[in-house]
């Protein structure tokens, strides 16, 4: 069985290791599910999920833990699938343009991101969108954006593409390569499995 590691420093940890196990059980994939602490239980994953939650705690306990440097080698596995889902985005980027004191990213996807763009707490919203274009049938996805990022600048277009864009020209989705995987938005905290399922076709079993 492929095993599916859920980065568990910090943040919705939880809400992701739910919506995988649902995905398993609703479909019989030979996957396992781990929540990921320590360089021992990562070793063991074929694929990392990088939860939202608060990138700047994220990447302190990383470095208090001893897990910065696990990470940062893991992640750099072209065999490896990756996603960052909003604080996760923000922790795989290359470039953070604001807020960057005391987070030390893993630097891996060629982006440019900007943290809190739609302001705060309050401006956060959940907002139906159309994914069908990349994935067969999502068209009506519940997406949730919590003090959500944005992908300000692709810094290396050979290898990001991005995959989902809001009408007011925001990137919020992108793909680095074949395995890596950036949301902005949180899949995870949608009563809505669909998004998940997606991404363990397509990066993990690769039917
Ligand atoms: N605003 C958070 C940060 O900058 C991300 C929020 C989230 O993950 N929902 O880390």
């Amino acid at each position: 069985n492929k095993v599916i590691g859920v980065l568990a420093l910090q943040g919705a940890f939880i809400e992701h290791i739910q919506h995988l196990n649902c995905c398993i059980d609703q479909n019989g994939y030979n996957l396992n599910v781990v929540a990921v602490r320590t360089a021992e239980e990562l070793n063991h994953c074929d694929a990392l999920i990088i939860p939202g939650g608060e990138s700047t705690s994220m990447s302190l306990i990383a470095q208090r833990t001893g897990m910065y440097k696990p990470l940062y080698e893991f992640v750099r596995n072209p065999s490896k699938a990756i996603w960052g889902t909003c604080a996760g985005l923000i922790y795989i980027s290359k470039e953070v343009s604001n807020e960057k004191e005391l987070l030390k990213p893993l630097e891996l996807v060629e982006i440019k991101v900007k943290r809190n763009a739609f302001g705060r707490q309050a401006q956060s919203f959940i907002q139906d969108c159309d994914f069908s274009d990349f994935a067969p049938g999502l068209h009506d996805f519940p997406t949730v954006f919590i003090r959500a990022p944005v992908i300000e600048e692709i810094l290396d277009p050979k290898r990001v593409k991005p995959l989902y864009t809001l009408d007011n020209g925001l990137i919020v989705a992108a793909i680095q390569d074949e395995n890596i995987l950036a949301t902005s938005f949180h899949p995870e905290l949608a009563d809505d499995v669909r998004f998940h399922d997606w991404f363990i076709k397509r990066f993990v079993i690769k039917q």
